[in-house]
């Protein structure tokens, strides 16, 4: 630790250092080269957070927490390390949901992007605008997070149309990786949705990159896992919002049929969301159902072991609120869910889009969200998704886990995905995305989920089931190779071209290994 200690000081401080101390000669202000000195914080309470993500899995401790003021703080920073004969390696920390470690930089300097604020110089903010070739867009701070771009998008009456389960991630975070929920098999990813990029380099360097400028750099940063860039703006998508949505669950029995029924909806385009989900005997009761619902449901679930649940969404406002009951029926007429299993709710557009953070409340209030995720999220190609149902849903997760998931389980097209840009699906038209959201309350149950999430992952190899990780999480050098496959070579190309030096993101261990 203290040869990179004075690396970073030296580098702070040393006269002719991009980052040396300012002059004193002006007593009355702080030089910008002062204040980004002033910003790295060695605190232990700013290590603690930045040695630790939602995962509590992996903990890597820093050298020092840059909390910028400004994008031109963060560009200092990443010129200095990039300028030294010896650079430092530096993360973007969204708002540390990871899993793994993927924001952490043992050593280097982890930077605290929520700090950014829209009151600092040339941050972004969010700001909503329009243009005859693009429409209604916001250009967003790469800091901000989705619950945040809903409340202000909303306030136009406008919304993104792309989304993630849960909101209180940033934006730089999740199109760093997808950005994926039940809307994606209509609209593409978060990724798919997005008109433009400022992107601060590996080498210091601030980029605008869109499909027709710089390229290279768009598609590498879109799902690049931050290895190429810190997203600093991202200009989104907008549409006209809805206000209020159509909310249905229905119960099936059968894997197949929930499959069927489930590509046949994401086939027909009537629906504004698709996902499901398994419940087993260990799923905890759910604030959708009533209690008399929830109970019916936990007496099917003791007689089949495992149900499937699909969950629906139709959209709606004050345009067709005479015609959406008719309209959702007429889109549901032929599923074959169990009769007399179908669950409806009237929800806000509002309320519906932050349904987790509820679940985020009740799971803090008893203790229970704050605690070891050892997730393994994965793409499944649609032709073997009932060899995994057979395989892992059946014979590993209901058969051994006493854990309650959530297990997520839905559809999606890969034609609504651009394979220019750096994330990686299955080769297949349609595939699955399955989340397996574990809790562990203990060490041994860590251990035990670990294990499971190992068995999973040998037997889709040994049963030639040619899954994609979603969040990948690897090791060894040819594990990455092998997860990037035809893609690899340009993923290293644009690693020379854009952070030459392997300064940003180490915490994923792609270029980087400890
Ligand atoms: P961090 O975890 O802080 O960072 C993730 C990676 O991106 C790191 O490598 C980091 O260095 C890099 N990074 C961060 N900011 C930037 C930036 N501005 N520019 C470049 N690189 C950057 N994902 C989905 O797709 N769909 C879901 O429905 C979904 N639901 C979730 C629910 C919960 C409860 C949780 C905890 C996570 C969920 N995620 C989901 C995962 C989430 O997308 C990832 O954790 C993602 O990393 C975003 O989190 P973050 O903003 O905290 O980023």
């Amino acid at each position: 630790l203290i040869p990179i200690l004075f690396i970073i000081i030296t580098t702070l401080i040393t006269p002719g250092s991009s980052l040396r101390w300012g002059s004193k000669t002006s007593s009355s202000s702080s030089s910008p080269n002062e204040t980004l000195a002033n910003s790295l914080c060695t605190d232990p309470s700013c290590i603690k957070t930045a040695s630790s993500d939602y995962g509590e899995i992996v903990q890597e401790l820093p050298f020092g927490v840059l909390n910028p003021s400004s994008v031109s703080d963060i560009a200092r920073l990443v010129k200095s390390s990039y300028e030294s004969p010896s650079p430092f390696t530096i993360a973007a920390r969204g708002n540390g949901h990871s899993v793994r470690g993927q924001a952490m930089a043992r050593d280097g300097v982890v930077v605290e992007m929520t700090s950014l604020n829209s009151s600092g110089d040339g941050n972004v903010g969010i700001r909503v605008s329009w243009e005859d070739s693009l429409g209604f867009y916001a250009d967003v701070g790469g800091e901000q997070l989705w619950i945040d771009v809903l409340r202000t998008t909303l306030d136009h009456g406008l919304a993104p149309v792309s989304w993630t389960d849960y909101l209180y991630l940033t934006v730089g975070g999740t199109l760093s990786n997808a950005g994926i929920s039940g809307q994606t098999f209509r609209h593409g990813p978060q990724i798919s949705n997005v008109h433009e990029l400022d992107v601060l380099t590996g080498k210091g360097e601030l980029m605008t990159c869109s499909k027709s400028m710089n390229s290279d750099l768009f598609y590498g940063v879109l799902g690049g896992l931050g290895q190429f860039g810190i997203i600093t703006r991202a200009r989104i998508v907008l549409d006209k919002a809805p206000n209020r949505v159509k909310w249905v669950r229905m119960i099936y029995e059968d894997f197949s049929s929930f499959t069927k029924d489930q590509e046949h909806l994401i086939s027909i385009l009537g629906l504004d969301y698709v996902e499901g989900f398994l419940i087993t005997n260990n799923t905890p009761p759910n604030n959708f159902f009533s209690p008399s619902d929830q109970s019916k449901i936990d007496s099917l679930a003791s007689e089949n072991g495992i149900l499937y649940c699909l969950e629906a969404v139709k959209y709606y406002d004050d345009s067709n609120i005479t015609t959406i009951d008719e309209d959702l029926e007429m889109i549901l007429t032929g599923l074959s869910f169990k009769p007399g299993f179908i669950f409806k709710k009237d929800s806000s557009f509002f309320e519906f889009l932050n349904r987790v953070r509820d679940e985020e409340l009740q799971l803090d209030a008893i203790g229970q969200w704050n605690v070891v995720h050892p997730w393994l999220n994965l793409f499944v190609p649609s032709s073997r998704i009932m060899d995994f149902n057979q395989g892992v849903f059946v014979e590993i997760i209901q058969k051994q886990s006493t854990n309650p998931g959530p297990f997520l389980v839905y559809p999606m097209n890969r034609k609504m995905w651009d394979d220019r840009s750096s994330a990686i699906i299955p080769d297949e038209e349609t595939f699955y995305t399955v989340g397996l959201l574990h809790s562990a309350g203990s060490t041994d149950d860590q251990s035990i989920i670990e294990e499971q999430n190992e068995e999973i992952l040998r037997f889709c190899d040994r049963s030639g089931i040619k899954i994609k990780q979603y969040f990948p999480h690897y090791r060894k050098k040819e594990e990455w190779m092998k997860h990037f496959g035809m893609k690899w070579k340009v993923f290293q190309e644009r690693k020379s071209q854009f952070d030459p030096k392997m300064i940003l993101s180490p915490g994923q261990r792609i270029f980087t290994s400890y």
